[in-house]
């Protein structure tokens, strides 16, 4: 520990912080349950309850149930205190989703909306999110901000896209977007913020292995609910691992990667390009599909059990494909368990909770985030 102590600024801070968080995992909460759940006098923390409540972040709800003498007041966060917007962008749609302070999605949108490297494109984006924001009816004063997911390898600083083969974005920057896009923004790497969606909200897992299944397979490694990036922001590129040396030609040059096996295209390209009409065919027991899913699982299975040997921690499947296992998950535990040296079933194995734009909502998370340490 350094041996720095807290001027009287820093400690007020770190305490109305610490209130705010208490409070963000509860429905609702007294002044004396604060009190009492972080250790602080009653004092200070009707002192900063009513800060909160100036600046609009806390509001009271109502009154508790009488035990004897004055009712308490019942407090909680404002999740409408503020707002962040997402973007999932891809090599044909751009997604839109705008979250409140909770996390929750106040309304999403996917645009068919083809990436091109140009001002057209550009403009094109800022546009959506004008209408979009137009849609929400919200307090424009109140949107923290705009978080942007590509399916690219960013920079350090992650202004700038450091690789994109999916999209023809190699050294672009936020600039881009930001020149048409009146709120701060931020980058962020598609599969890192679908991972960061998947632990949000979760109290008893911190590690975690996303592994995303679309058009591209990417992945995040989560360690203590940070994602880890790697020395150069690689970390998590599971879609680039060789499962088949000398195997078949994925879309980075090398042959025999994860991609050219798992890629929720794998799966789609059997039914026009639909993952719906895929699992609806599969479903209904449809031969070609039950075969391509057959070989499909045979890799996705050393894929999932690499990750587990490696990482020794729960493994979400995420992305188009992922979305559609829920009623597969069974079959896929027992085949991982099979190919596990070590574990009795699969059950570190599950599919993600988010279906819906678990991309977009984490880069939106991220600011959410960021707004939370500054309170
Ligand atoms: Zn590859």
């Amino acid at each position: 520990m350094a041996t720095h102590r807290l001027n009287s600024m820093e400690l007020k801070k770190m305490n109305r912080n610490a209130i705010y968080r208490y409070m963000y995992t509860q429905q609702s909460a007294s002044i004396q349950d604060i009190a009492q759940a972080l250790n602080l006098s009653l004092p200070t923390v009707t002192q900063n309850l009513k800060e909160l409540q100036e600046r609009e972040l806390v509001v009271e709800n109502g009154l508790f149930e009488s035990t004897g003498g004055r009712k308490a007041k019942s407090l909680a966060c404002n999740s409408v205190a503020g707002y962040a917007i997402g973007l999932d962008v891809t090599r044909n749609h751009v997604g839109i989703v705008m979250i409140d302070l909770s996390g929750k999605v106040v309304k999403n949108v996917r645009n068919q909306f083809s990436f091109a490297n140009n001002e057209v494109y550009f403009q094109g984006v800022g546009r959506l999110v004008e209408e979009f924001v137009e849609q929400c009816r919200i307090d424009r004063s109140r949107i923290l901000g705009v978080g942007i997911a590509l399916p690219a390898i960013l920079t350090a600083d992650r202004r700038a896209v450091s690789y994109a083969t999916v999209i023809d974005f190699q050294g672009g920057s936020i600039e881009r977007f930001a020149e048409f896009i009146p709120y701060p923004c931020i980058l962020s790497n598609d599969a890192n913020a679908a991972g960061f969606t998947e632990l949000w909200g979760e109290k008893d897992i911190h590690n975690v292995v996303y592994l995303s299944l679309n058009n591209s397979v990417g992945g995040s490694f989560i360690v203590d609910n940070q994602i880890y990036a790697g020395k150069n922001h690689r970390g998590g590129e599971f879609g680039h691992m060789t499962i088949m040396p000398g195997g078949r030609t994925c879309y980075c040059g090398q042959k025999g990667c994860v991609d050219a096996y798992c890629s929720a295209r794998i799966l789609s390209d059997s039914t026009g390009g639909s993952i719906v009409e895929f699992f609806r065919l599969l479903k209904e027991g449809n031969e070609p599909q039950q075969a391509i899913w057959e070989e499909y699982l045979d890799y996705l299975v050393v894929t999932i059990n690499n990750l587990r040997m490696l990482y020794d921690c729960d493994v979400i499947l995420g992305g188009y494909a992922g979305a559609y296992m829920e009623d597969y998950i069974n079959t896929l535990q027992g085949l991982a368990a099979r190919k596990n040296t070590f574990e009795p079933d699969g059950s570190y194995l599950r599919v993600c909770k988010y279906k819906l734009e678990a991309t977009a909502v984490g880069a939106a998370l991220e600011l959410v985030t960021d707004f939370i340490d500054s309170i």
